[in-house]
């Protein structure tokens, strides 16, 4: 044990250092004019790139041996197949087993669309629907390829984590009651893991924001807000890599903000968002506030699902009824669960929900979601299960829907029921979402806990 501590002195790492990490990244801009994602009401593809977009990884090996990745993208979501796809072949490649790996993205808006996210909002021409088949296939492939080169990347590495503070999230909820329009609840903790290498140089910074990625519109390739962010923090540490980690920001958005621009103002309210949040990490990473603490190993991990169930699906009557009846995007949803019905034999009445628990030695419980959680899902988690060292990510795996708490699915509106339809689900979730969730997260750390 003294020989080993020696040993990390000398490189420069506190005593505390057991871990192994990496991290890698790897350019993603679409190399010819492609559909973007996030919002429906675009026009064309787009025309040109504003900003460089990537997908990241950071890969930690504990002291058992065991190897974990972190990957997050500047993409609005995945589909199932490029998470299963990427998933196999990196199990092949370096058997990490499909819990050790983590699929975030920061749900820009202004990325390519891909695979099947969100597809019944796009209606693509066969030449619009190639270039997105064309980017998403590479897209497998690169994903692959930044996985593969963090984790050749491992090298000795000390890791601490602290919170800092960013006011950028503006609840965007209208439907609450009384009227009121703003503020509601939101969550401006900036979660910050550090991670550094050789003479206490920074080698990677993976920081959390609850937040939509919608400061930007228009026809312009960029990362949004999280992108400067990103950019601003790889600038401030040179060699190191940033990566973006979205928390519950279904329901908050960066305001103000002007719709349907990639105009001088906006870009100004994106990048001037990003140094926001790439000061509040940086502040934590100098420390100054509260002392970044040191996160010990081992990462033990577990991934279960959770059956959410859905309301009661239409009937095909009603659907076929609706033929007549619907047009436009409620016609295309209407026809697509007829469809899903002649196909499957019936509607689903649950969805096979993706929770992820990370828990890092006794120094940081990491949850992932998958989805669109609104905040409640980070505000109930902190306070459940520690606000100091509970770190809540949403927005990973497949974008399957909005995850609406049982306040906002009591209250309605866009993100409890309005926004099923563009997603395909069958209804809008039920009563127990929230504690269906709930529970398979406790169940999971319960898991987590040393006999
Ligand atoms: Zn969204």
């Amino acid at each position: 044990m003294i020989r080993i501590a020696i040993a990390l002195a000398c490189l420069g790492l506190p005593a505390s250092a057991a871990w192994l990490a990496g991290a890698a990244k790897v350019n993603i801009n679409p190399a010819e004019p492609i559909w973007l994602a996030g919002y429906g009401g675009r026009e064309r593809p787009s025309d040109e790139i504003l900003q460089d977009i990537w997908i990241k990884a950071l890969a930690l090996k504990d002291d058992t041996g065991a190897v974990s990745v972190i990957t997050t993208a500047d993409l609005v979501g995945l589909d199932t197949k490029t998470v299963e796809t990427v998933s196999a072949r990196v199990r092949a490649m370096h058997g990490i087993p499909r819990e050790r790996l983590l699929f975030n993205y920061s749900h820009n808006h202004s990325c390519p669309v891909t695979g099947d996210v969100l597809k019944l909002y796009y209606t693509l021409t066969p030449d619009q629907q190639a270039a997105v088949d064309r980017y998403t296939r590479r897209l497998y492939d690169q994903y692959v390829e930044v996985i593969d080169r963090a984790v050749r990347n491992l090298a000795p590495a000390s890791l601490t984590f602290e919170q800092g503070l960013a006011g950028i999230a503006v609840n965007r909820r209208r439907s609450r009651p009384g009227g009121r329009k703003l503020p509601g609840p939101v969550d401006h903790d900036v979660p910050v893991l550090s991670v550094r290498g050789e003479g206490n140089a920074l080698k990677a910074v993976a920081f959390g924001y609850s937040c939509h990625a919608t400061a930007l519109s228009g026809y312009k390739i960029n990362g949004d807000y999280p992108g400067y962010a990103q950019q601003d923090l790889e600038e401030r540490n040179p060699g190191s890599v940033a990566l973006f980690v979205m928390g519950c920001g279904g329901d908050a958005n960066p305001l103000p903000r002007i719709m349907n621009s990639t105009d001088a103002p906006s870009v100004e309210l994106a990048s001037m968002y990003g140094r926001i949040l790439s000061v509040a990490t940086q502040l934590v990473l100098d420390g100054k506030g509260a002392k970044p603490a040191p996160v010990e190993g081992p990462l033990r991990v577990a991934y279960g699902i959770a059956e959410v169930p859905f309301q009661k699906a239409p009937s095909r009557d009603e659907l076929v009824a609706n033929r007549s009846r619907f047009t436009g995007a409620r016609l295309r949803y209407n026809n697509y669960l007829l469809s899903q019905l002649d196909r499957e034999g019936k509607l689903p009445d649950r969805y096979p929900y993706p929770v992820q628990v990370w828990r890092f030695g006794k120094s940081l419980t990491m949850i992932g979601l998958t989805g669109e959680p609104v905040v409640d899902y980070c505000l109930r988690f902190k306070g459940q299960y520690g606000s100091d060292n509970t770190w809540v990510a949403g927005y990973n795996n497949e974008l399957l829907s909005y995850i609406p708490s049982l306040r906002v699915l009591k209250e309605g509106g866009y993100e409890g029921t309005e926004g099923i339809p563009e997603y395909g689900l069958p209804a809008p979730y039920g009563w127990a979402v929230e504690e269906t969730i709930a529970l398979k997260v406790d169940e999971l750390l319960r898991s987590l806990e040393p006999k």
